[in-house]
């Protein structure tokens, strides 16, 4: 293997074995690729135990330079390769037979490799320059293996009756010899593949033709929108019952195909109103003009459903949730995709989150916070807080953990959807404008790919055109980068002042130091009375160690109920302080106004953000409130009383 330090440096090389089983970054690439040209014929062969499919395939890719260009890489796991962190191998025995290089048109003699099994590396005869076109045509045959039971498995045959490719995250580089990280997204795929006469087959996009010649079919099927990896599929069994349906959208009619089981007799039929639904909240279905399938996928699937790109292959067909699932990652993962499995937030945490969506368009706002009810109580009853969303581990099961990326991610949207409420100060109208902001977002990715950080900085910029606070990044630091939610604790403390009740509600925030302190503006709040009347009202939580808010009734509060009723994912515990421990401060006016409920001498220092002292004094309290001018500039303080009580806060006077 001497001869590829001739032209990759060490380090390089070391890179690149580690692309093929990490979670990479999105990397400047000095190509793009255009489009895939594959062909597969599938025969079955009968090896000790199993039946095996047997191939003779080519991919054609076609690449443009976009920088100057003398080498390039592509995945290919031609033979054994044990997947780090997961429990599968695959045991292929693919052999390539040729490969071809093309450039604008013409073809030219180069080198390639194949370093470890897992790598295709070409070296160009020349450096090929910037707007040029290159094309690759790689020829090769053998079996198609694997062993362990998640998904992305690649391309398997069951019971001689179906065979079918299953990719996500890294399943296509087992079949097809590809650019398979998913910002990497062609912007054709066009498959033709070959199967026994009686065999039918689907494919991404639309259907160009069929052709028999003697015993066999080819099916010929092309994708005329950009599509991530790890959604290039196909199914072809001899045993598929195909029924259709129309669905009609303002001007447009497309169909929807249901590939079943035989003896399944119940397609999703629900599928039409979830299209209309999902359409009107992110806009119209974005393949439109070709179709959607539901293909069930009745041998040996992992058990659940994958969203491919207009062709959903599902385990079972009758479950309507799941369905609107895998059809709104069509928007969320499809025509958005995640730039890096790190950023699976974009794919799967849109999808866990579209569900209520669809529940709240169809039955009402009452089965929408049931789901996100659900979401947040699987998440916090799962008890393993320590993986944030963004970048959650190495493993399969990190990236796609049903608790942390699919639950949490979902209440996570809905707390981003309270967010807007809060600033726009209006329910209906926050929700609205939640709405119009992922349409913004999905627009501006559309057919492209996206970061966490490039939806956050879609929302900062949706706010700026609304001309309303962009400073949130303390929401996607808290919720998605951290790992963790809010563990409250609630001190309620009351006093009858003679004439009045003060109430004083201090919350701590108790959870570990490695999660974020929150920030949760409009904060919901239940106050119950001894006349058995209530209120309902917020308070600005501040991402601060402790707080405490101060209220005045003239009747008696008798029970506070906390994050009433139950939006946010946090941890609560309210406990009533029997007499009255805390210091409440209030700055109005220029005017200090304290209320120490312990009698004593004390120490008043305030400092301002320098952490310089502005002010300074020994205080003795008889009484319990007190009020001092306060002759400083406007801005942020910091106060501090020592005493027999104590208390630390961030002041703003203003
Ligand atoms: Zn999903």
């Amino acid at each position: 293997m001497i001869y590829l330090f001739t032209f990759i440096p060490e380090k390089n090389l070391q890179k690149i074995e580690i692309l093929s089983y990490t979670w990479p970054d999105v990397e400047y690439k000095t190509f793009k690729v255009i489009r895939y040209d594959y062909f597969i014929w599938i025969d079955s062969i009968k090896n000790a135990q199993n039946l095996r499919p047997i191939l003779n395939a080519y991919n054609k890719i076609t690449f443009k330079a976009i920088d100057p260009t003398d080498s390039i890489y592509l995945h290919f796991i031609k033979g054994f390769y044990v997947v780090p962190y997961w429990t599968d191998t695959v045991k292929n025995n693919l052999i390539i037979d040729s490969i071809k290089f093309f450039h604008n048109g013409n073809y030219k003699a180069f080198n390639y490799y194949t370093p470890g099994d897992t790598l295709i590396i070409v070296k160009f005869p020349f450096t090929i320059n910037p707007n040029d076109s290159f094309r690759l045509e790689i020829y090769y045959h053998g079996i198609t293996n694997r062993s362990g039971s998640s998904f992305g498995g690649g391309l398997d045959l069951k019971q001689n009756n179906i065979v079918y490719t299953d990719n996500e995250p890294f399943g296509l580089r087992r079949w097809l010899p590809s650019f398979d990280l998913p910002y990497e997204k062609p912007q054709i795929v066009d498959a033709k593949i070959k199967t026994k006469i009686g065999w039918k087959t689907i494919a991404n996009g639309k259907l160009i033709d069929s052709i028999i010649e003697g015993n066999w079919i080819t099916y010929h099927y092309r994708e005329n929108y950009p599509i991530a990896p790890y959604l290039i599929v196909f199914a072809s069994s001899n045993k598929f019952t195909i029924q259709t349906q129309t669905w009609n959208y303002n001007n447009i009619s497309m169909p929807i195909y249901h590939y079943l089981d035989p003896n399944n007799n119940s397609p999703s039929l629900y599928l039409p109103n979830q299209l209309t639904i999902f359409s009107n909240k992110y806009g119209i279905y974005p393949f439109y003009d070709e179709k959607y399938a539901e293909v069930q996928i009745f041998e040996g699937f992992f058990g659940g459903a994958m969203e491919n790109q207009t062709n959903t292959f599902t385990i079972a067909t009758h479950y309507e949730i799941l369905s609107a699932h895998e059809l709104s990652h069509h928007w969320w993962g499809n025509m958005v995709t995640c730039a890096t499995f790190k950023d699976i937030f974009i794919n799967e945490s849109f999808a866990t989150y579209s569900e209520a969506v669809y529940d709240e368009n169809n039955l009402g706002y009452g089965n929408y916070m049931g789901q996100i009810h659900g979401d947040i109580n699987r998440y916090l009853n799962h008890g393993d807080y320590n993986k944030p969303i963004y970048n959650p581990g190495p493993s399969l099961s990190d990236v796609f953990d049903v608790n942390i990326t699919y639950s949490k991610g979902s209440a996570v949207l809905h707390a981003l959807r309270l967010l807007f409420r809060a600033i726009y100060n209006d329910s209906a109208l926050g929700d609205n404008k939640f709405f119009q902001a992922l349409k913004y977002y999905g627009n501006k990715r559309k057919f492209s790919y996206a970061r966490v950080v490039d939806f956050e900085n879609d929302i900062k910029e949706f706010l700026n055109s609304e001309n309303k606070d962009t400073s949130i990044g303390y929401f996607f630091n808290q919720w998605i980068f951290k790992p963790g939610h809010p563990q409250f604790q609630f001190l309620i403390s009351k006093n009858f002042n003679g004439s009045t009740y003060d109430l004083y509600i201090k919350v701590n925030q108790n959870q570990p130091n490695n999660w974020a302190r929150f920030k949760i503006p409009k904060y919901p709040i239940r106050i119950k009375f001894s006349d058995n009347s209530q209120i309902d009202t917020t308070i600005n939580i501040d991402s601060l160690p402790s707080q405490t808010f101060y209220f005045n009734f003239i009747k008696e509060p008798t029970t506070i109920i906390p994050d009433y009723p139950n939006h946010y994912i946090d941890q609560i515990s309210v406990a009533l302080i029997p007499e009255n421990e805390f210091i409440y401060v209030k700055i109005k006016d220029n005017k200090l106004k304290l209320s120490i409920p312990r009698i004593g001498n004390y120490e008043l220092k305030i400092y301002n953000s320098l952490g310089r002292i502005v002010l300074s004094k020994n205080l003795q309290i008889n009484k319990n409130q007190i009020e001092m001018p306060l002759n400083l500039p406007k801005g942020i303080y910091f106060i501090e009383i020592k005493g027999n009580l104590n208390y630390k806060s961030k002041i703003i006077n203003f």
